[in-house]
């Protein structure tokens, strides 16, 4: 044995609180990662209610068993709310359960109730051995074995209400669910003309409602941080009155559970249904979305994040000094982070009191940044038209366009630009068919209705191709641009936009029409463009390729097989690694890492030992650029040879639907607030007189902007991915997970 509270024993997992999708990966990843550190591992049914009663509720793992869970909804190893575990007799109940088999540190997954009760078990430990060393019921040297209680917090919840981290495991997933049902709602809505109410889960957080409404157009949304104005029913009335007045064929207002008005008084759907009929003659129905919103397999995006905060959280168990406070690990930034874990459980409760102190400024500091930039943008975007314009200021004409292969979002960021610019007091004008129909002059001018519906729509309406314009091309499109008097321009796209506009940029010396500003949003399924994290389009195909593996998963796993599946992403291999952790391929196969035989010698023997040894599926996942000579065929071809009684191998190449389909919520939401962000630029630079073109996106998790001039110093010069991939430390995740 090692030195007393050197390293834990054993580690336990247990998840609690209401169930959040999400939890299964995270318990697989918690238990993988114990496993490959040579850890005991065991988790614990049915919450603290397992952890009291021991017995049968506290098993053992191995990494068999915790084979297909990854993609279920809900919590395999059960929740339950325990009284018991409130008293302290319990607790020492589960304490001595622990003890039993060596288990001295703890991974609670679930909500700030959960991570309370796991801290105070954490600070009671010492006292609880004392007394079971008393009582008879564990030796003193037991006791003296496991000193301390580790324990670190992952937060479950849909409702991302807790401090410490950007993202609580089962939001994202949740947010899928609610976005779901709006886009089929305002389906039959607009069809009858009709209303509808939506009243969505949070109780003390509008998180949920929020981010719904930004994804779906909602066209009012009460939130319990943000309270409405006094004369909110008259309010609201006026703007669906002005939206049916424009031509909205539905209205829907979004109401979180929580919402109140400023006196305090609950808000309720039943009360807006009836002001929307007596007070407009709406047809008005109401819609619970309920405990569906819990419910579902989880998205690419909490399956990846509960992998990493699982991993993350047994790593830190591992190195942290026994004695270090209970800790949270959360997302900040796009970065996995520690934080004291009381701290942030007071926070949380900190922006609950301040809505019950009616508080409410307050409460919407204690949310960040992005949740009010949100709130904001929605405001704008929900308007039925622009406001008025101040008097005397210019009226500056920008130019939206695409360039590269289409990315889904991408009509959510054109809605967003028309709206936000002619809400500035700009002109708007689309350039249709990419820099191809700039260079023709293919421009024409929008208004505030033109872009209706248009949020949630896949694909590209204006058209784009990956056409970058050279020689004298150039001067056609500055001509162009002098012609329609375009003063800055916004590109939307992916790598061939990139590289359009930076031709533009480059030439404008030469051409005065080109010296304007420029910006450039990443919007690319391949997420290969410079000065970004995170490209808009990525998480739509993440999920399309998920949804898919999983069918697969399900044919595949009645016949023993090994399927290798093909997936986008050109030079980068961004898609393959996200893709294959959220999805838990066994092998995965990137450009950045050449493919050599020795490789595929390897894994072959590594996949014949899995199925020798009870496995009945293998994945792997290529990316289409992963390597020229040992394509997807020749690999499937090599494991069908040499898996011979063992396995058979089949490939499965998804081609283009992984561009397609509607744009997730994170999609939709990333391209109106980014738009917003390039449509400020744009107007801080005209109304300075700057000419300062650049690039945005997201570092550390934040809206930054790169200088366009440094384009060429930020991608590689001989194949076409950004010279700095962060996405790539996932890598040792991926290792770790498969088996
Ligand atoms: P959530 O974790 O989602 O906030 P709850 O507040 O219902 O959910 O907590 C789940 C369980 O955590 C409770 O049933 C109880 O066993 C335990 N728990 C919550 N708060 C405490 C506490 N203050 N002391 C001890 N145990 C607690």
């Amino acid at each position: 044995m090692s030195e007393p509270g050197s390293a834990p024993s054993s580690i336990g997992v247990l998840t609690s609180g209401g169930d959040a999708a999400g939890m299964n990966p995270a318990v697989r990843a918690v238990i993988r990662t114990a496993l490959h550190h040579g850890i005991d591992a065991y988790a614990i049914h049915e919450g603290y209610q397992g952890l009291v009663e021991g017995g049968e509720f506290i098993r053992r793992m191995e990494i068999a068993d915790t084979d297909g869970i990854l993609h279920k909804g809900g919590t395999a190893i059960g929740t339950a709310r325990s009284q018991k575990f409130r008293t302290r007799e319990g607790r020492r109940a589960a304490a001595r359960n622990m003890l039993e088999r060596g288990i001295d540190a703890l991974v609670v997954i679930g909500g700030d109730g959960s991570l309370t009760g796991a801290n105070m078990f954490r600070a009671e430990w010492a006292e609880l051995l004392a007394e079971l060393v008393d009582a008879g019921e564990v030796t003193r040297d037991v006791a003296d074995a496991h000193p301390f209680l580790r324990l670190v917090g992952l937060v479950g919840s849909i409702d991302n209400d807790m401090s410490g981290t950007d993202m609580t495991i089962g939001a994202d997933t949740a947010l899928h669910r609610i976005v779901e049902a709006m886009d089929a709602l305002r389906s039959t809505a607009s069809s009858h003309q009709r209303s509808f109410v939506v009243e969505v889960m949070g109780r003390h957080c509008g998180y949920l409602a929020l981010m719904a409404s930004l994804a779906t157009a909602a066209n009012w949304v009460l939130i319990p941080e943000q309270p409405p104005a006094d004369d909110w029913a008259e309010q609201m009335c006026r703007d669906i009155r002005a939206g049916r007045l424009i031509g909205r064929r539905q209205s829907v207002v979004v109401v979180a559970e929580g919402a109140e008005d400023r006196e305090g008084n609950p808000i309720t759907a039943e009360q807006i249904r009836k002001l929307l009929e007596d007070e407009l003659g709406e047809d008005t129905r109401i819609t619970t979305l309920g405990h569906v919103q819990r419910g579902g397999s989880p998205s690419a995006f909490d399956r990846y994040l509960a992998t990493q905060l699982g991993c993350a959280a047994v790593e830190r168990l591992l190195t942290d000094d026994p004695q270090t406070p209970a800790q949270l690990i959360g997302l900040r930034g796009n970065r996995v982070v520690t934080s004291p874990l009381m701290e942030c459980v007071e926070q949380t409760r900190a922006v609950a009191e301040r809505i019950k102190a009616r508080d409410y400024d307050g409460a919407m500091l204690l949310r960040g940044g992005s949740f009010r930039q949100s709130y904001k943008i929605l405001q704008t975007v929900q308007q039925a038209a622009a406001r008025p314009t101040r008097p005397g200021r210019r009226r500056f004409r920008l130019a939206i366009v695409h360039g590269g292969g289409p990315a889904p979002g991408m009509n959510t960021a054109v809605r967003a630009a028309v709206r936000l610019g002619l809400d500035h007091g700009y002109t708007v004008l689309a350039v249709k068919n990419g820099f191809r129909g700039l260079r023709r002059g293919q421009v024409q001018e929008m208004g505030w209705m033109d872009v209706s519906g248009w949020v949630s729509d896949g694909g590209a309406e204006l058209g784009t191709n990956r056409d970058v314009p050279s020689g004298e091309q150039i001067g056609q499109i500055a001509e162009q641009i002098a012609a329609h008097r375009i003063d800055g321009l916004l590109m939307a796209g992916g790598w061939s936009g990139y590289a359009a506009a930076y031709e533009l940029h480059r030439h404008r010396d030469k051409y005065s029409a080109l010296d304007i500003p420029i910006v450039c949003m990443p919007m690319t399924i391949n997420n290969d463009v410079p000065g970004t994290e995170l490209s808009i389009g990525s998480d739509t195909a993440l999920n399309s390729i998920v949804t898919d593996v999983d069918k697969i998963r399900q044919s595949a796993v009645a016949t023993r097989r090994v399927v290798v599946v093909e997936v986008m992403g050109r030079d980068c291999g961004y898609l393959a690694l996200l893709s294959g952790i959220a999805s838990g391929a066994e092998r995965i196969y990137m450009p950045e890492d050449r493919i050599t035989i020795d490789d595929l010698t390897s894994d072959i023997h590594a996949m014949a030992e899995g199925f020798r040894s009870g496995k009945r599926l293998g994945l792997i996942i290529r990316s289409e650029g992963a390597d020229s000579v040992y394509n997807t065929w020749f690999i499937t071809s090599l494991f069908e040879k040499e898996g011979g009684e063992l396995f058979d191998a089949r490939q499965a190449v998804l081609g283009h639907v992984q561009e397609g389909g509607d744009p997730s919520p994170f999609d939709r939401i990333h391209a109106t607030t980014l738009t917003a962000r390039c449509i400020e630029f744009l107007s801080e630079q005209l109304e300075a007189g700057g000419r300062a073109s650049a690039m945005i996106g997201f570092q550390s998790g934040r809206q930054q902007f790169t200088d366009l001039t440094s384009y060429p110093a930020l991608i590689e010069s001989d194949v076409r991915r950004p010279v700095e991939q962060r996405w790539m430390e996932s890598r040792r995740l991926a290792v770790i997970m498969r088996r």
